[in-house]
């Protein structure tokens, strides 16, 4: 063991039995942790800590939670498969196959439109690409846990009824 850098001395002290297995300091360390043990069992409101699930924080209007699409009045995607947010997306998780529309007014609709949310950086680019507010990220859903790759690969049907879905 090297004590270069160390002040004259230091490394050389003859520690006692009871300073070699750090007694005091583990003493001082409990009482620090019993300290705020104590505190806490008494004033759990100055905690810093939230009770989740049970106590959400609250986030602005403009926080990005998880996308949906949203629909025309019939229930049908107000998607035109114009694929304008899958090619703006950095994390390239978009993709749209587009198909021609039974109404001759609307161009294309999405006939499959998944986003890999596991690639997704919450970036806010797939909206705001959008030509026609079909894409929004203002569920203010922000859990995203599942126990496995797959669930996190969301497709036309999930995300059209996002918001009503909760976490997954
Ligand atoms: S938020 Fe950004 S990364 Fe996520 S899908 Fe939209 S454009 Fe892509
Ligand atoms: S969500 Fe908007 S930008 Fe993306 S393909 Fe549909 S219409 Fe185009």
């Amino acid at each position: 063991m090297s004590f270069e850098g160390l002040p004259k001395g230091a490394g050389n002290k003859k520690l006692s039995w009871r300073d070699s297995i750090y007694f005091w300091e583990i003493l001082r360390g409990m009482g620090v942790t019993m300290g705020h043990l104590v505190r806490n069992i008494f004033n759990t409101e100055a905690m810093p800590t939230m009770q989740y699930p049970e106590e959400k924080r609250v986030y602005g209007d403009r926080f990005r939670g998880r996308h949906r699409l949203m629909k025309r009045e019939d229930g049908s995607p107000k998607c035109v498969a114009c694929q304008m947010c899958s090619t703006v997306c950095p994390a390239d998780c978009i993709s749209i196959d587009g198909a021609e529309h039974p109404d001759p007014k609307i161009e294309k609709y999405p006939e499959t439109f998944v986003i890999d949310l596991l690639r997704c950086v919450y970036c806010g680019l797939c909206e705001e690409a959008c030509p026609c507010d079909a894409i929004r990220m203002d569920t203010g859903i922000y859990e995203i846990a599942a126990d496995s790759r797959e669930k996190f690969i969301v497709d036309k049907d999930f995300l059209l009824n996002n918001k009503d879905q909760g976490t997954r």
